[in-house]
């Protein structure tokens, strides 16, 4: 007796403690009696008693410092501490200072001049969940300000959008740079004022060789009276495109020659080149490090998560933020991302659709949102996929089969199953003396979804089937093959095109013994005609079987031993995007 009480008064301790160490050093009584319960179920009906003695201990362990409670954890049970350890869930790793800001806010700053690619959902799903982490706020903010060279397209601000919302990453508040114009001016102008920058008229060669050389050009210096005077003939029209450059000063030894001086607004002729929503109101515009850095402040952004390519751009914006005298956000550069044979390069996709080597956004060659999407991979596949590969610095290489591993994880219990048969070739088989009926599961993991229903009924002992071009290898004269969930035949003669056989046996033990391989199959004069277009482009014709009648636009199916494919279209005839194996 004396010894279970042993063993209660230790339990007691060691739960009292551990929810005291978990909880910032303060245990709940109520908490620890349910783990004591738990661990020791048949005191369940002294749950009164044993919760004041649990009381009187977790006061003692209540006045306990954390490091303490933590010491005679570690010395007693260890195992506990380990076991805590481990994070149930894949979560990322905590933000860097977050103490410092009352609430985090991220962002993610698409120029809409193309549609999103797997890459960018990299700084998506990461600044959105970061932001969820720590129930703060994710903005989505379209820099739109160069409407010449990364001319934005209105399409592409709602295709974005749209991405966004299908990954399930809601944004909080949206931004659009092309309505801020007046902002960047008004602290262009407080920049000149305060010498923090100039107004250069240099042509580009003269500006480069100076700055090259670590040397002034001669506009820096200029008083600020006539860096404001140039300021206005920017902004009223007395400059013309390519005539003048804001530059913000900044060390003129920098090592990186791309940071001296660096350009941050400019003039672009939107006569000749309107923005597509503000078309020529303005005609000075400031370059992405000027916006950027700005808005990053401005809107109140305390974590910038992106890629390391951008630590350039954060020196040339610090000189920025020192004029104004801002602290810089907390920035989190991770390494690149590659996916092996997948075109991540905005330019070359869009020079592909323009040129007609691709279909458009969503050819299935592409790696766009738009593209997986056609191709039924699912949105929290890329989510945990990017999740998994988190803001590691280090440059990261995925193949197709990583995101398929995710995919398949979560379309594989919806999808149903169903033949399909390609470039069909007819299987005569001899010898059928019954009719037979093959009822096959829609999911063979669930049945209760219910079955697909062949009926065969022999004609002269005869029966005629369509089978996949893919599987004529299989037909050797002599072999066995079964045909999924009907009966197994014996291959008698090989064409082209046809192939002869006769019955052999019913049962699929039978197939088995013999390594019979298993086929799918059509009946002769069924299916609709059906088209699967290809990873590579490529389309793979043939006939689905007719209960694929029912299914529905956007659908995510399996067909039996060809893949997973997504219904793109249907009617008369079955338009199919492939997924994977
Ligand atoms: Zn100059």
């Amino acid at each position: 007796m004396s010894e279970n009480f042993e063993k209660l008064d230790k339990t007691i301790r060691k739960y009292s403690l551990l929810n005291a160490y978990l909880h910032k050093g303060k245990a709940q009584p109520q908490v620890v009696l349910g783990k004591i319960i738990g661990e020791m179920p048949w005191l369940r009906g002294k749950a009164k008693e044993i919760l004041e003695k649990v009381k009187g201990v977790v006061e003692e362990v209540n006045k306990l410092s954390v490091e303490e409670q933590k010491r005679i954890l570690e010395e007693n049970w260890p195992e506990l501490l380990q076991v805590k350890a481990k994070p149930e869930k894949k979560v990322l790793p905590p933000l860097p200072n977050v103490e410092k800001y009352p609430k985090i806010v991220t962002r993610f700053s698409p120029n809409p001049d193309c549609v999103l690619h797997i890459g960018s959902a990299r700084a998506i799903v990461l600044s959105w969940k970061y932001a969820r982490m720590y129930n703060g706020e994710f903005y989505l903010r379209f820099e739109d300000t160069d409407p010449r060279y990364k001319r934005p397209v209105l399409e592409f601000y709602d295709l974005i959008r749209e991405d966004l919302l299908w990954l399930g990453c809601r944004w909080d508040k949206e931004i659009i740079q092309s309505d801020r114009l007046e902002i960047y001016y008004e602290y262009a102008e407080k920049l000149l004022e305060m010498g923090g920058g100039y107004v250069c008229t240099c042509p580009p060669q003269v500006f480069k060789e100076k700055i090259f050389a670590c040397e002034p050009c001669p506009c820096r210096d200029l008083p600020v009276e006539t860096q404001l005077e140039r300021w206005e003939k920017m902004l009223d029209g007395g400059f013309g495109e390519g005539e003048a450059v804001v530059r913000v000063k900044t060390d003129l030894n920098h090592p990186n020659p791309a940071i001296r001086d660096w350009p941050a607004l400019r003039i672009i002729d939107t006569k000749k080149f309107p923005h597509p929503r503000v078309g020529d109101k303005y005609r000075v515009w400031p370059l992405y490090n000027f916006s950027c850095g700005l808005d990053d402040h401005l809107l109140g952004i305390t974590h910038i998560i992106r890629g390391k390519e951008h630590l350039t751009n954060e020196q040339r914006q610090r000189f920025l933020y020192h004029y104004f005298g801002w602290d810089y956000p907390e920035s989190i550069h991770y390494g690149r991302l590659k996916i092996t044979d997948a075109v991540l390069s905005k330019s070359k996709i869009k020079l592909g659709v323009e040129e007609g080597v691709y279909s458009g956004y969503g050819d299935p060659r592409l790696a766009t949102l738009i593209a997986l999407r056609r191709r039924g991979i699912a949105p929290e596949a890329i989510v945990e996929l990017m999740l998994e590969v988190g803001v590691k610095p280090v440059d990261v290489t995925l193949s197709w089969e990583n995101l398929y591993a995710y995919n398949r994880k979560i379309i594989d219990p919806k999808a149903n199953r169903y033949f399909f048969v390609s470039n069909p070739i007819k299987l005569e088989v001899f010898n059928v003396k019954k009719p037979y009926t093959a009822k096959l599961h829609l999911h063979p993991d669930y049945p209760e979804r219910g079955f697909r229903v062949f009926n065969f009924q022999p004609e002269n002992e005869k029966l005629v089937f369509l089978v996949s071009d893919s599987d004529f290898n299989l037909f050797k004269p002599e072999k066995i093959i079964r045909l999924m969930g009907l009966f197994n035949i014996q291959v008698k003669e090989v064409e082209e095109k046809k192939v002869k056989a006769v019955f052999h046996s019913e049962h699929y033990e039978e197939a088995k013994r013999l390594h019979a391989p298993l086929i799918h199959y059509l009946p002769d004069g069924e299916g609709i005609p059906t088209t699967t277009i290809m990873p590579n482009g490529l389309t793979v014709k043939g006939l689905a079987e007719n209960s694929c009648k029912k299914l529905k636009t956007s659908e995510i199916i399996q067909f039996e031993r060809f893949g997973f494919v997504r219904i793109e279209k249907i009617n008369q005839e079955i338009l199919a995007y492939f997924s994977h194996k």
